[in-house]
């Protein structure tokens, strides 16, 4: 057994080189704060594009992060009780891995959004990027990174940290630190962002009195004593320990267990690429999905792949069906034996059972020669049946028929065959409707329905949209030998807001479309993508230099179309700052529906000074 504390390290430092390489494929270019140019992108207007709400749809979106808005306040009661459940010490650990996580998934974000940029900006976009969460102000007081030694230095000055304020506001001034959430943030971003492990401590806290919190990081290698620092990065054995006597059911839970171990031993717990989510999507094939409902079916998909029951796979449309039923197959003890797929509703009524279960010479006008149908030819192994409702009612007895008796006739036929293939069925409308309406038989409805799946529509796992898309852009830039740093933020943005009506089939044709549109090197943008299908209608709101804007995907933001209102009034009379400035509140008055707060917020001034600009113009009218 490795030595306990320099154990996570190095994993750490490993997990996170490999992470960083993946997301550059180079090593990031050295940076420091002599260097850096604050007009270079990711700049801060770059890093707000990123961040998006989408009221209607309950979600607010950090590029193509779920975020929460949360009270500071209900942070502090969150911590409060974290503390008196399980002391100080242990509290403290779990804010700091919380923030490790949150910080490493900045640094992917910006790594993979800015993969050309300098390696000041980058370092200085975690900096912007924590205050554009409202977490803390940062300061730097000087920063360098070289790549080739893996030496960081780096010194910053914390401004009101909101987790400052709500350790005084429970406790007081005291004698320790208690950023505990934001050093775990500043350890995440730039380990992730360096792929080297690098610690910072908190030197001055305003929780033990001083003005502002310092803060001083270097890589791990170069402080004296790290073992203190890596025991609140390090997750408890004992929790960890736990994770894994929960494996009961195959791969799909240990696939899940290798997940959830590797956020707790702080690899960046990132489900879209991170090292940990790579096995567990390997493990579960094509099935790759994080949102609730997925897991659940394919949990159950991997729960029953090796028995031999029949399934009924429900689901829209689109959804996945086949490959689900293809997954089924591969996990089952018959994946060296065929997988036989048939559409039930692609064959003409007068063929399906030609087709099912094979034909002999002479049975009908233009059977020739005997043929095999798909129940032999899937002997020993997996019959799929795809839109099992279109199935003609005689056809439908007869499948009763061979799966009670194990056994087929071709048509045409005088022998019987006997055949042993696990019937996987699915369709898009529920069948107990059709059993209701006479259109599907009973009796072959609780056959097949031994085992049923619901499979969700891609809108109702929007959280896996964004792995989706990397995955299938992935695979099509890899068959059509394309490359592209990968899609536009109002692309993306535009995708994470559509409706899907044709699911995961749909979202994969608008990926290979654009990635045949473009040119190599280029960006895949809304016309790559959307061609007649209508742009999401969905409102989404982006926050723009404090000024929260209202827009379409793909459209001129709100803010424009204000410029527009007011130019052509130019012709006509002189256009002043004055004159604009009441065109704009009202505006907003109007769109805050005459709530003087809410317009206020809409253009970045507090209540009362909108309030007193407002009565100002009103005046002088
Ligand atoms: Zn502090």
């Amino acid at each position: 057994m490795a030595d306990p504390l320099t154990l996570p390290r190095t994993q750490l430092a490993r997990v996170s080189l490999a992470e960083a390489a993946r997301i550059s494929g180079a090593m990031m270019k050295p940076g420091d704060s002599a260097h850096f140019d604050a007009g270079a992108a990711p700049t801060f207007g770059d890093l707000t594009e990123c961040l998006f709400f989408s009221p209607g749809d309950g979600r607010i979106w950090l590029d193509d992060q779920r975020m929460l808005l949360l009270h500071s306040a209900a942070f502090g009661t969150l911590r409060r009780e974290l503390i008196a459940a399980f002391g100080t010490e242990r509290a403290r650990g779990v804010l700091t891995r919380a923030g490790y996580a949150s910080g490493a998934r900045d640094a992917a974000l910006v790594r993979e959004r800015w993969p050309d940029a300098d390696g000041a900006s980058l370092l200085a976009a975690g900096t912007r990027l924590h205050a554009l969460e409202g977490v803390v102000k940062v300061e730097p007081v000087h920063f360098s990174f070289d790549a080739q030694t893996g030496r960081y230095d780096g010194e910053f000055l914390w401004h009101h940290a909101s987790e400052a304020d709500e350790h005084i506001a429970a406790y007081g001034i005291g004698n320790e630190p208690a950023c505990w959430m934001e050093l775990g943030y500043a350890i995440g971003y730039v380990t992730g962002l360096t792929g080297t492990l690098v610690i910072f401590r908190e030197v001055e806290c305003r929780a033990m009195g001083s003005a502002t919190c310092r803060v001083v990081g270097r890589d791990a290698a170069r402080w004296d004593d790290v073992a203190d620092d890596l025991r609140y990065l390090e997750a408890p054995l004992a929790s960890m320990a736990a994770h894994e006597g929960e494996s009961t059911t195959g791969e799909a839970a240990r696939a899940q267990t290798h997940e959830h171990r590797g956020g707790t031993s702080l690899m960046p717990a990132r489900p879209r690429s991170g090292t940990a989510a790579a096995t567990a999507t390997t493990h579960n094939d094509d099935l790759i999905g994080t949102a609730a409902a997925f897991v659940a079916a394919r949990d159950a998909l991997m729960r029953v792949a090796p028995t031999d029951a029949a399934v009924l796979l429900t689901g829209e449309s689109g959804v996945g069906k086949e490959r689900f039923a293809a997954t089924l197959h591969r996990r089952s003890r018959r994946a060296a034996s065929p997988f036989v797929a048939v559409n039930c509703a692609a064959l003409p009524d007068s063929l399906i059972e030609a087709e099912l279960f094979g034909v002999e010479r002479g049975a009908f006008t233009g059977a020739l020669v005997s043929r095999a149908g798909r129940f032999e030819r899937a002997s020993g192994g997996t019959l799929f049946l795809d839109e099992i409702a279109s199935l003609p009612f005689a056809a439908q007895g007869k499948l009763l028929r061979a799966l009670q008796e194990r056994e087929i006739e071709r048509v045409g036929g005088l022998r019987t065959l006997a055949v042993d293939v696990r019937v996987v069925a699915a369709s898009n409308v529920d069948l107990r409707d059709e059993v209701k309406h006479g259109r599907f038989r009973e009796d072959l409805f609780f056959r097949l329905n031994v085992f049923p799946i619901v499979i969700p529509p891609l809108r109702e796992r929007r959280d896996d949209i964004a792995l989706l898309i990397d995955r299938f852009l992935a695979q099509f830039c890899r068959e059509h030998a394309r490359s592209t740093p990968g899609l536009t933020s109002r692309a993306r943005r535009a995708l994470l807001n559509y409706a899907f009506p044709g699911n995961i089939r749909e979202l994969r044709n608008m990926v290979e479309r654009g990635v045949i549109a473009i040119d190599d090197g280029v960006p895949i943008d809304l016309p790559h993508l959307f061609r007649h299908e209508p742009l999401p209608a969905d409102q989404f709101y982006a926050v723009d230099g404090g000024m929260l804007k209202a827009g379409r995907p793909g459209g001129e933001p709100l803010a424009n179309e204000l410029a527009a209102a007011i130019s052509p009034d130019a012709a006509h009379a002189p256009l002043s700052i004055d004159a604009i400035e009441a065109r704009l509140l009202t505006d907003a008055l109007t769109r805050a529906d005459g709530n003087v707060s809410a317009a206020a917020r809409l253009v970045g001034l507090s209540r009362a000074q909108f309030a007193y600009r407002l009565d100002k113009h009103r005046r002088a009218r």
